[in-house]
């Protein structure tokens, strides 16, 4: 054994012999892990010595690697790490001291090991070195748990930094420690050192909502953990933005928290995603309002409340009087608008915690929570009504419009949603009845008339089908010839039963449920057919005038049932004039224009019913091709009397000749109406004066004489 063994591995000085102590060496050495080893500075790292612990690192026995016997050391190496080997202990040697290094082996069963190596080199009295004495320790199971560590921790930095999600470890106090990439990126920063270094206090700068951070704590602290805790939150440069967080508290071994650590997403988009369904699902796009869906639960919320604060609570059914012809005639781009305006007034005449909604088309819902009782509802209901009817501009024209409005009151009028819509609607449905522009209360009797009016609309149904309609006529008389020109047609109901239904209760049915279509086309043909006999039987010619109802008159095929009429019948149209309501011609859309010059192409003669009544705007009278105004019973009533009412038909009168038209007063009655008339220049009379309306067959004999 070479004598600089000791240096290598010093032997305790004991009192036994050199022998002894080489005996306790070897074994020492023997039983040692690793192996002990000189070798020379060479190419080969040539072994001069090797304990026995060589069989265990390398798998050769001492023998095989002794001066390179089999194999050398360089050759064990992995070729990989020779180099690095070399210049750690060139240097270590040119340094003076240990070396110490970690490389890989190839084991002489074939696998790679990983040894740890520690030596020294011994030197001559001149300083030149002449061995290397050391130990080399398999120390492979340590290296891989290390490895694997590296791996980890390399892989969990991917993570870190590459995430979608924001990650963050944040103080107690409201600091991060740490954020990684995507949470600089969320919250707007250009690196995590930047967010890390300007906020610095999480509940005043990062909450826009500061109470949410105590509550982020509070549930943390009660549950160690928080997830999908949704908050808005500041980025760097202001914007809000949703996020999401989980997250969970470390504890210190005494329980404290150390600090906290989570995720962030952003869910800004989800949430306008959300907003956005939100909103389609409980508005109405026109305007902006609650639908009926929305509506429904507001109602239903409102009840709950109502009955557990023994409060009342009106539902209000508003409908808007005659938007149907703006829409029809001026288009539905006006009438959008219209809605859209009105939306806004009714908007504001509520209060913030009331509700409007739009049920669709001109239908809008008031729900008025903590009402005292229909004089409080009456009260807004008036400003209501005074707001509608402010006048509302289009271009340059102002447009007047009234509504009619019905209302039911929770407990009084209906114990769920379903009964106090119902009801409200009844309740509009009798504002109509009673000349628009007003509201009513929902009543009991009102229940029993919404019960009768749909026995009517069911019975109107199969009227035409049972021939239950005939037509009446009643005489048109020219006033300076005392004779018979023309003839009302005017349609009767008989039911079945024998009991008879007043045109003014069942036409306004007909026209809401469409039927007047059929009903209408029915009365046109008849009274074309029964004229064109007359003429047959020979009686002295007469115009037979129609009522048309707006409905009917503003169907696209409305010309062509005109033209297929008078073909069919053989009538000369001539003959025929229809009667139109004032305030159907009132709305001078062109389309309005241009039915009405199609009908006047035809040869048929225009007359506008009930004037007086409705809303005058003299510009029309001169634009449209009309022949006749009628000038309603109403002001006829009384012009004998009444120095108002006669100076109304005295204008009228004058009016109408000024514009080339024919006058006739409807409603003539009594003799001193009659002697007004003649002296004031009316053109025709319609009255019971006359004769009231009557069967074609008396008519005959009206027109005979
Ligand atoms: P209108 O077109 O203004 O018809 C005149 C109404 O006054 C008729 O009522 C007639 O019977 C009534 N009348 C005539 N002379 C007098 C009088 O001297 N004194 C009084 N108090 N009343 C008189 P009627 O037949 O009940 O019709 C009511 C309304 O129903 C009509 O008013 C018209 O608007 C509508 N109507 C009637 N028949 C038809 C029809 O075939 N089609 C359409 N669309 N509407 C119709
Ligand atoms: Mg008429
Ligand atoms: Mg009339």
């Amino acid at each position: 054994m070479p004598q600089s063994m000791a240096s290598a591995a010093p032997a305790p000085s004991s009192p036994a012999g050199t022998a002894d102590s080489e005996r306790v060496l070897a074994t020492l050495l023997g039983n040692l892990e690793g192996m002990v080893y000189r070798c020379r500075d060479d190419a080969n790292w040539t072994m001069e010595f090797v304990s026995d612990g060589c069989q265990r690192v390398t798998g050769y026995a001492p023998a095989e690697l002794l001066l390179n016997g089999r194999v050398s050391y360089e050759e064990i190496t992995h070729p990989e790490d020779r180099a690095r080997v070399r210049t750690s202990i060139h240097t270590a040697i040119a340094e003076r001291r240990r070396f110490d290094i970690e490389y890989r082996i190839h084991h002489a069963d074939g696998r790679v090991r990983w040894v740890w190596e520690r030596g020294i080199a011994v030197r001559d009295a001149s300083d030149r070195v002449v061995a290397l004495e050391g130990i080399v320790e398999d120390v492979t199971a340590r290296a891989e748990s290390e490895l694997a560590l590296r791996e980890a921790e390399r892989r969990y930095h991917g993570l870190f930094d590459n995430a979608i999600e924001g990650i963050f470890r944040t103080t107690v106090e409201g600091r991060y420690l740490d954020a990684n990439p995507a949470l600089a990126r969320i919250y707007g920063f250009a690196t995590p050192a930047e967010l890390i270094e300007t906020w610095h206090d999480i509940r005043a700068q990062l909450y826009v909502d500061p109470k949410r951070r105590e509550e982020f704590m509070r549930i943390v602290k009660a549950r160690g953990s928080i997830s999908g805790f949704e908050s808005q939150v500041y980025r760097k440069n202001g914007d809000i933005i949703w996020i999401s967080e989980n997250a969970r508290a470390v504890l210190g071994d005494s329980g404290h928290v150390l600090y906290y650590e989570g995720t962030v997403e952003d869910i800004t988009e989800r949430h306008l995603y959300q907003a956005r369904i939100e909103q389609q699902a409980n508005y109405d796009t026109l305007t902006g309002l609650a639908n009926r869906s929305l509506l429904n639960d507001r109602l239903e919320q409102g009840i709950l409340t109502a009955a557990s604060y023994g409060a009342r609570l009106a539902v209000v059914f508003i409908d808007l009087d005659r938007f149907k012809y703006i829409n029809d005639s001026l288009g539905h781009d006006v009438g959008d608008r219209l809605l859209q305006g009105m939306a806004e007034r009714f908007k504001s005449c509520i209060r913030e915690f009331d509700t409007v909604a739009r049920l669709g088309g001109d239908e809008f819902v008031l729900l008025l929570n903590g009402q005292s009782g229909p004089d409080s509802v009456a009260t807004m209901l008036e400003r209501v009504l005074e707001s509608v009817a402010q006048p509302w501009r289009h271009g340059a024209r102002d447009f007047e419009l009234t509504c009619s409005v019905g209302v039911a009151l929770y407990p009084d009028d209906g114990s769920d949603a379903a009964a106090l819509l119902k009801h409200a609607d009844s309740a509009m449905y009798r504002a109509k009845e009673q000349g628009r522009n007003n509201f009513q209360f929902f009543t009991d009797d009102l229940n029993l008339l919404m019960k009768e009016r749909f026995e009517l609309e069911n019975n109107l149904r199969r009227a035409l089908e049972r021939g239950e309609f005939e037509l009446h006529y009643q005489p048109r008389v020219d006033l300076a010839t005392n004779l018979v020109v023309a003839c009302e047609a005017l349609i009767r109901w008989r039911l079945s039963g024998g009991e008879s239904v007043s045109p003014a209760r069942f036409i306004p049915v007909a026209e809401e449920t469409g039927l007047i279509g059929p009903i209408g086309e029915w009365v046109l043909r008849t009274a074309c057919a029964q004229n064109k006999r007359w003429q047959e039987a020979g009686l002295p010619p007469c115009v037979v005038s129609v009522n048309v109802s707006p409905r009917q008159f503003h169907r696209d095929d409305f010309i062509d049932t005109l033209k297929d009429v008078l073909r069919d019948t053989g009538l000369n149209p001539a003959y025929l004039e229809l009667e139109l309501t004032e305030n159907m011609v009132m709305h001078d859309g062109e389309q309005m224009v241009e039915t009405l010059q199609a009908i006047k192409r035809l040869g048929v003669h225009i007359a506008v019913d009930d004037f007086g009544t409705g809303y005058s705007s003299l510009s029309y009278l001169k634009r449209f091709p009309v022949d006749r105004l009628k000038i309603d019973a109403s002001f006829v009533r009384d012009i004998a009397a009444d120095t108002d009412d006669a100076a109304i038909v005295r204008t009228i009168i004058a009016l109408g000749h000024n514009l080339g038209l024919k006058v006739l007063a409807e409603g003539v009655e009594t003799e001193a109406q009659l002697a007004f008339l003649k002296a004031n220049d009316c053109d025709e009379m319609q009255g019971y004066h006359f004769s009231k309306p009557v069967s074609a067959w008396r008519m005959r004999k009206l027109l005979v004489r």
